[in-house]
């Protein structure tokens, strides 16, 4: 199975500070699945590094306080379509991002306090029917696939 993963947990250099950080466990993930990295944001056309963001309610704004709407939800509909163009049922995203959260992000405060919520990736794709899970939903992911195969 084709599966969408955000590109930072596969180690691509497209977190906002630029850092690279893999989740070994994709590892496993990869052997029996075709791994499909997506960055919606750099996707959107923002730069890495950029300024970190976050989402209140419909707008998406940097720490400088620039509204970076637009570029979120044109690397949304990025995703999506490659998603859909790769036959992506699932996803496995970055939990937190404003882009790829799927039950946890930032209040918008920049305080580090954090919400229940959805980043603006994760968000479409979900209502388009594309299943999302997080990184710490590993086991989930791998329930629902089998699932879907038996
Ligand atoms: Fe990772 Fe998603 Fe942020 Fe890109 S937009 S750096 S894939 S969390």
């Amino acid at each position: 199975m084709n599966v969408l993963v955000s590109a930072c947990l596969m180690g691509f250099g497209c977190r906002y500070d630029g850092g690279v950080r893999r989740l070994s466990c994709l590892d496993a993930l990869g052997e029996r699945h075709v791994l499909i990295p997506v960055c919606p944001e750099v996707m959107g056309g923002l730069p890495t590094p950029r300024s970190p963001a976050e989402r209140v309610g419909e707008r998406v704004r940097n720490c400088e306080g620039a509204d970076v709407t637009a570029a979120f939800f044109a690397g949304a509909s990025a995703a999506l379509e490659l998603a859909q163009r790769e036959g992506c049922r699932c996803a496995l995203l970055k939990e937190r991002s404003p882009s790829c959260g799927s039950s946890v992000i930032y209040d918008g405060s920049f305080t580090g306090k954090r919400i229940p919520g959805e980043g603006v990736t994760a968000e479409l794709l979900r209502c388009s029917g594309i299943a999302v899970f997080s990184e710490n939903q590993l086991e989930e992911l791998l329930a629902w696939i089998a699932a879907q195969e038996s």
